[in-house]
């Protein structure tokens, strides 16, 4: 396959606010909410200490730079240039150890480095590709035999419509508006046969809740809305 995996009118959006990555007031506030919740029940399947971890659509790198903080050596990529400077130039100033930042995609990074790592990670991304299986294959190809993938996604479904369209971008503003395109959710059926279809086993799913009134998250077993998988691939 020549034509590349990618869609520059949703890169465009990220690269438009990459400059705000880091403000935790910003649009990207809900990601620095649930950063360390997606951390901590990543940690759940194995300490990140030591371990070579890749962050596939890294974006400013508020994932990447958690992981590497918890010991982690981390190569985050993206194909948004801007973000992938802003996540540079923050790892510099607080001087972030262990930390690489790459434009390129995750199926150039397949056949770049296949099986080198421990931990993929690719977290609120493949609800922007046009073919997510197909990041989803590159994710576990990029694995060590035995290596674990962690997905996030939006499912599709009424309520999901309702809260993460109307509710997030229309009600609450906390994203702007045309963050997300419903018919690129992706249902936990859709995610797991993608990944059967790499080899990937599914470990465990969590769903992520929000109550604007609080504005507090959490994880639980409600998969409706916002959802994490962990993966395996077969040793
Ligand atoms: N994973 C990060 C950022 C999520 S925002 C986090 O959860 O904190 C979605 C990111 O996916 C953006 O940075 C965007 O530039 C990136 N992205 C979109 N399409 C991509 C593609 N085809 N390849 C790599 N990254 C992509």
């Amino acid at each position: 396959m020549n034509t590349i995996n990618v869609d520059p009118a949703e890169l465009a959006k990220f690269s438009d606010l990459a400059h705000r990555w880091w403000d935790v007031n910003s649009e990207f506030k809900p990601l620095h909410q649930i950063n360390p919740l997606r951390l901590g029940w990543i940690e759940t399947f194995g300490k990140l200490q030591g371990l070579q971890v890749l962050d596939v659509g890294c974006g400013g790198g508020i994932l990447s730079d958690a992981m590497a903080r918890a010991g982690a050596h981390v190569t985050g990529i993206d194909l948004a240039t801007k973000s992938l400077k802003v996540a540079q130039l923050h790892a510099l100033e607080t001087q972030t150890p262990n930390i690489t930042y790459r434009e390129v995609s995750a199926e150039a990074m397949a056949v770049e480095q296949p099986a080198r790592f421990d931990v993929v990670t690719c977290m609120e991304m493949l609800e922007h590709v046009p073919d997510p299986a197909s990041v989803v294959k590159a994710c576990a190809t990029l694995l060590k035999p035995g290596g674990r993938v962690f997905f996030s996604t939006l499912n599709r479904n009424p309520k999901s419509f309702l809260f993460a369209i109307l509710g997030a971008e229309y009600v609450l503003n906390l994203l702007p508006k045309g963050t997300h395109a419903y018919d690129k959710f992706i249902r936990p059926s859709e995610l797991a046969a993608f990944c059967r279809e790499a080899n990937l086993n599914t470990l465990a799913m969590r769903g992520l809740q929000y109550n604007p009134l609080t504005q507090r998250y959490w994880l639980d077993a409600n998969t409706s809305v916002n959802y994490m998988l962990a993966t395996q691939r077969e040793a």
